[in-house]
């Protein structure tokens, strides 16, 4: 398998080289030149495998004999880890967790996954690899805890001040070692900005060797399939697939999931479900795409104006808006919404959500409503602990803190603060 540059102009490269570059060197993303199909007999397991074969034969081609099989097989154990239960809230609306990793968030699966790859690709590498990083909150928790240890390579990840919660700052701060936290004053595209800059600095990728671990990484992207898999393998009215709703950012899950009903899995129809940033919804309404400055939210993983990658979903519709509305819808809804839908859910179901996937469940809810044949599934991208400081102001029940979390509420924070200007980056990379 070898995967090209969608701005047309880098020649194409395996897997291997994609993981350890991130971006093209012509700034594009990387995107697989076929996509392998499977039948229904491989997705309904009709032989009982488990479901760790089944993910294991669906990234196999992608990683196109670049890792052994048995060292692959391996890594995908790792990377499923932890339960990602499908729950029943009632005939019609699921929720799938994928929160159950170690960070609590749905990244730990592509964190994960990409840290191994990475681990096991730089071990011919001389140089020490340094992972750049922009999160608007969970990317960064996932990453650090994905790599902290990992021989040969240094993590450095930006996070926008005062923009990400108090649960997701503490997993970044306070790991140290390998993992160097920057505080940027500035929002979430400032620091998505300032990594470019970083990458297309020739000066500055002379004398290191840089790579990125954002969700356009080849390496974090696609495993992220696996959650379309589970979701699958758990649904039982195998002869009416569901609709499936994705709280949206950067649009790297949706697109994983998209992908992976391009190879063969029966999903009826996938929602994009957003915030205010409402660059794609728009984009859906009047079929111009518009980057905007990202507007701060309750869902703040989801603060992103010009989502990174929107571009390869138009890639897989080869850039055909008629055939990606037919299978995919974009909402966007306000905080308002969002936290009359954490109340709701909770008085209707005790079902405690955070604001990510309270967006993904009034995506379905609309939907629904007005399809109301079709049933769904809304992806619960994180534990509702990691938003408490919104969830308390809703719910008022006191929450189980995962031990996780507690163990790490108390730890020293150490990050370095910089505005949001490419030379005080640069300074800090070089130091
Ligand atoms: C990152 C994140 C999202 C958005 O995912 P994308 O792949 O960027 O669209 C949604 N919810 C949570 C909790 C996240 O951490």
């Amino acid at each position: 398998m070898r995967y090209f540059s969608l701005n047309g102009s880098a020649s194409p490269v395996d897997f291997r080289t994609a993981t350890i570059l991130g971006q093209a060197p012509d700034k594009g993303l990387y995107f697989p030149e076929e996509i392998p199909v499977w039948d229904s007999r491989f997705f309904n397991n009709e032989e009982g495998r488990p479901a760790t074969a089944l993910a294991f034969e669906m990234i196999r081609p992608y990683v196109g004999g670049t890792i052994p099989d048995e060292v692959l097989a391996s890594i995908v154990n790792e990377t499923l880890n932890f339960p990602i239960p499908l729950v029943r809230l009632n005939e019609a609306v699921y929720t799938l967790e994928m929160f159950h990793g170690r960070t609590l968030a749905f990244k730990d699966i592509g964190a994960r996954f990409m840290s191994r790859c990475l681990g096991y690709f730089v071990k011919d590498i001389p140089q020490k690899v340094t992972v750049l990083v922009a999160t608007s909150g969970d990317t960064g928790g996932a990453v650090a805890d994905g790599f902290y240890g990992v021989e040969g390579v240094e993590v450095v990840i930006l996070f926008p001040k005062g923009k990400v919660s108090t649960v997701q700052r503490k997993q970044l701060t306070t790991l140290g070692n390998n993992i160097r936290a920057i505080e940027v004053n500035g929002n979430f595209d400032d620091c998505q900005r300032l990594v470019k800059q970083a990458f297309a600095d020739e000066a500055l990728t002379k004398n290191m060797f840089l790579t990125s671990a954002n969700s356009i990484n080849v390496a974090r992207w696609l495993p992220q399939q696996f959650f379309y898999l589970m979701a699958w393998l758990q649904w039982e009215d195998k002869a009416h697939p569901p609709v499936v709703s994705v709280p949206s950012g950067n649009f790297g899950n949706i697109c994983a999931g998209l992908l992976c009903r391009k190879s063969g899995l029966p999903i009826k129809h996938f929602l994009a479900a957003c915030n205010a940033n409402k660059t794609v919804p728009d984009f859906f309404t009047n079929g111009v795409y518009e980057p905007r400055l990202a507007i701060p939210t309750i869902s703040n993983a989801m603060d992103v104006g010009d989502p990174s990658n929107f571009i390869r979903i138009r890639q897989l519709f080869q850039d055909d808006q008629q055939l990606l509305k037919e299978v995919m819808t974009a909402y966007s809804f306000t905080d308002e919404e969002t936290k009359s839908a954490i109340q709701e859910l909770y008085n209707a179901y005790q079902y405690h959500a955070d604001p990510h996937g309270a967006v993904g469940y009034l995506a379905l809810k609309d939907y629904l409503q007005a399809h109301p044949a079709e049933k769904g599934i809304f992806a619960e991208t994180a534990h509702p602990v990691k938003f408490f400081d919104v969830s308390s102001q809703i719910i008022n029940e006191p929450m189980q803190v995962p031990e996780a979390i507690q163990d790490i509420m108390d730890l020293p924070e150490k990050s370095i603060s910089i505005e949001p200007q490419y030379l005080m980056l640069k300074s800090v990379l070089l130091s």
